[in-house]
């Protein structure tokens, strides 16, 4: 029978999959249990004082795979195991005892093995950085397998490379990266920076759901993003290139692109996204001042710089000084300036500075929209902080409006049973009806 007999609605789960291994990451390794990922109450494992459980039920859940690790990590405590290297030891220990031959399915009768996942062994041989980070690995993991039977180097670059190119970032409710798997069946899915499908977690369980309605479901033709797409054409195929080793030619690549290096109009009352070495608008003719193209790419440098420097960390003041500049220069949509009303939003939100907060998050939804699209996990979880926001500033009216559009876009990307929608978009939506009466 073939599987291309039904269509296919958007907000349809079409594949859920345990991992085949993942890690916690380790910034997260006091806070969340390193088994179930959750945050809360946590205890030591007595023996490495490495990992942390929420209870013992958790702690033997993890155990058939820790009881090997455990010995290793106290070996090196308190040295951190970088994320790379543990996920490999996870993987060398659990290739060591059969589980090369463990099938991922993604569809009734159709699976892939771990030697099924891609490695790209010749291209990762020819690049020098990821060579050069497999050493260090390999280091590391001639510490941790001292005096035991280890893989051959050619295994072990063939399993760094299957890492590399298919490991998925697990991500917790609010899309913050907690973790890393490799997750067997969902790595038959393609990238698109304009995809019909979109990958949400559950602790460490990966739940693959469509975002547009589709004809059937033909896995050929599902699609979900590697990467972050708030970004221009030239950067995501640079990215996509030196991380995935393809050139992306989705129909968002191939596309026009009118808004992502985009300059604002000199003329006030016209948004026309404008080209910064035009001379004119071509929309509205209006003339743009001397010396604008060298004003445009100063801006523009001076917030690559800043944005580049809080990559792990915004901070609300730098923010603000480079949307101070930006303005009149750079067009809203502009990618650069997007990025910069983010990094605004989540710092003012870190400081508590709801109404701050509040206006960054109005002044982001069109940059979502452009960007992520209307159905995305991330233009969802935008609705809803912002309608939690307007909560806390006693705006239940606009709140409930808010939250409604969560509702209309979570509902889809997560779906009604999703920990997300039953445990904070609901209790929400509920107190913002409560409020607004
Ligand atoms: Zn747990
Ligand atoms: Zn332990
Ligand atoms: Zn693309
Ligand atoms: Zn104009």
């Amino acid at each position: 029978m073939s599987e291309c007999e039904n269509s296919i609605r958007k907000g349809t789960t079409i594949l859920t999959a345990k991992p085949f291994a993942y890690i916690l990451s380790s910034k997260c390794k006091t806070d969340r249990c390193d088994y179930c990922l959750e945050s809360g109450k946590l205890s030591k494992c007595s023996a490495c004082q490495y990992v942390y459980y929420c209870n013992r039920s958790c702690q033997q859940g993890a155990w058939s795979i820790h009881k090997t690790e455990c010995a290793k990590l106290k070996k090196v405590f308190p040295k951190i195991v970088p994320d790379m290297t543990r996920l490999m030891t996870r993987i060398i220990i659990k290739l060591s005892r059969g589980g090369g031959e463990e099938p991922g399915y993604y569809s009734e009768r159709s699976f892939r093995k771990f030697k099924d996942l891609m490695s790209h062994y010749s291209d990762i041989k020819k690049d020098e950085k990821r060579m050069e980070h497999f050493m260090c690995v390999q280091r590391i993991l001639n510490e941790l397998f001292e005096n035991e039977p280890m893989p051959s180097n050619v295994e072990l670059i063939a399993t760094y490379g299957r890492i590399c190119i298919n490991s998925f970032n697990i991500f917790d409710l609010d899309m913050n990266s907690i973790g890393v798997g490799i997750y067997l069946g969902p790595s038959i899915i393609d990238h698109s920076c304009m995809p019909n499908a979109v990958a949400t977690f559950e602790g460490s369980t990966i739940i693959i759901r469509t975002i547009q309605d589709l004809p059937c479901l033909d896995w050929s033709q599902i699609r979900i993003s590697y990467i972050d797409v708030l970004k221009a054409t030239k950067d995501r195929r640079t990215e996509l290139q030196s991380s995935y080793y393809f050139w992306c030619n989705c129909k968002r690549c191939e596309q026009p692109e009118l808004t992502t290096g985009a300059a604002m109009c000199h003329n006030k009352s016209c948004m026309h996204p404008c080209s910064p070495d035009a001379g004119t608008c071509e929309h509205c003719q209006t003339q743009f001042p001397d010396k604008f193209q060298e004003t445009f790419n100063e801006i523009s440098e001076f917030t690559a710089y800043h944005l580049q420097s809080m990559k792990d960390m915004a901070y609300l003041d730098v923010s603000k000084v480079c949307l101070k500049k930006q303005e009149g220069v750079l067009h809203p949509l502009n990618v650069q300036h997007v990025q910069t009303l983010q990094s605004a939003f989540d710092s003012s939100i870190s400081l508590e500075h709801w109404e701050e907060a509040e206006s960054y998050a109005k002044r982001l939804i069109n940059g979502y929209l452009t960007y992520y699209g209307e159905i995305h996990p991330l233009t969802g979880i935008l609705y809803l902080m912002m309608g939690k926001i307007q909560l806390y500033l006693e705006k239940p009216i606009q709140a409930l409006e808010a939250l409604k559009r969560a509702k209309s876009v979570l509902m889809i990307t997560h779906g009604e049973k999703h920990t997300l929608v039953r445990e904070k978009l609901k209790p929400l939506l509920h107190q913002a009806v409560m409020e607004g009466l």
